[in-house]
């Protein structure tokens, strides 16, 4: 089912998803299942799990010289969705990314996320490699999220990237892109961040997932920006509990989001990370339900393969 239905079918009442990593590369599907069991209580209509652009990778070999390999750490996205489908009857969100892909190879994703019966992409530009200054575009691949998501609306109308082929199957995939309610890193200002997303949405994107954010009132002006220009899709917010020390410094590193001051003052006051731990899981509980009251469609957790956190807000939320 497509995200938009879910959300139609709550008929106002907010649902809980969250986020996968794809196992690394040799390790099993059981990680996997471990981070999904202990969140089914909560009914999560959908589950995205996100997809990794190739890295560069500096290895010693036993004669001491280096050997430098490019590689996905973290392949199998689709499989990784097929499998959760399968295994749990949800609805699994894959994220198709621009850099690693050429449009060739994201065509044939499309078609076996089709195949399998997934119904929803959430469409990227994705990380820039971390060798690389910022982003590069694949040869033969997609520069931003507007271009790639052309190409799954031109698959929703039965065109595909060669003529020869018979395109009269249309596919019928629900779309969902990126937004930054603290501004894309990259994006000289809010504004001009913003004409891209409404060029994303005015294109054919159906939802719009959120970067995380600490402040509550950073995500409503966003919204009511939103809305007083015309974009009215579901707007599902990104979220993530801080549990240790180190994230203060490592996700407006990685992120580019501001730490609100009473959040950093808490945890700066807190002994060891088992207390920033509850500081963090009590900051989200309370910013979860002024979001709920606000009537967000989704509370949308980044569990990033660690369940407990999410599982204690989620239970005094829902
Ligand atoms: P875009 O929408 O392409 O925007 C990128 C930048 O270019 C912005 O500054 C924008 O203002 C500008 N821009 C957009 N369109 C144009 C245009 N036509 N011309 C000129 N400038 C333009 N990364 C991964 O690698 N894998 C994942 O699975 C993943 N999942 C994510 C999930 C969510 C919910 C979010 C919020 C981010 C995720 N990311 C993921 C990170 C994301 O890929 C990066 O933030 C990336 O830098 C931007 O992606 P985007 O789709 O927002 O890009």
């Amino acid at each position: 089912m497509k995200i938009t239905e879910h959300i139609d079918n709550a008929k106002g009442k907010t649902l809980f998803s969250f986020e996968l990593l794809p196992p690394m590369k040799g390790q099993s599907m059981e990680g996997i299942y471990k981070a999904i069991d202990p969140l089914m209580e909560f009914n999560p209509p959908f589950i995205d799990v996100t997809s990794s652009r190739e890295d560069l990778f500096y290895s010693e070999t036993p004669d001491g010289n280096i050997k430098k390999a490019t590689y996905r750490k973290r392949p199998g996205t689709v499989a990784v969705c097929a499998a959760i489908k399968h295994k749990y009857r949800v609805d699994t969100v894959p994220h198709l990314i621009c850099g690693g892909f050429t449009k060739e190879e994201t065509e044939y994703a499309l078609i076996d996320l089709q195949f399998l019966g997934i119904d929803n992409v959430l469409v990227l530009r994705g990380d820039a490699r971390k060798a690389d200054p910022g982003f590069i575009p694949t040869p033969g691949g997609h520069c931003y999220a507007t271009d790639l998501l052309e190409q799954v609306t031109n698959m929703n109308n039965g065109i595909y990237l060669h003529e020869y082929q018979d395109s009269s199957y249309k596919t019928d995939f629900c779309i969902g892109v990126a937004a930054y309610p603290e501004k894309h890193f990259e994006a000289p200002n809010l504004k001009t961040d913003f004409k891209y997303l409404k060029q994303k949405v005015d294109n054919g994107a159906n939802f719009i997932v959120t970067q995380m954010f600490f402040d509550n009132s950073k995500y409503k002006a966003f919204v009511n920006l939103c809305r007083e220009n015309g974009i009215n899709v579901p707007i599902i917010p990104g979220l993530k509990p801080i549990t240790t020390a180190k994230q203060l410094v490592n996700l407006p590193k990685i992120f580019h989001i501001d730490i609100p001051e009473d959040l950093s003052d808490a945890i700066h006051a807190c002994k060891n990370d088992k207390d920033v731990k509850e500081v963090g899981i009590e900051w989200m509980i309370n910013q979860c339900k002024e979001l709920v009251k606000f009537g967000v469609p989704v509370l949308h957790f980044y569990t990033m393969g660690n369940p407990e956190p999410t599982k204690r807000i989620a239970r005094a939320i829902f």
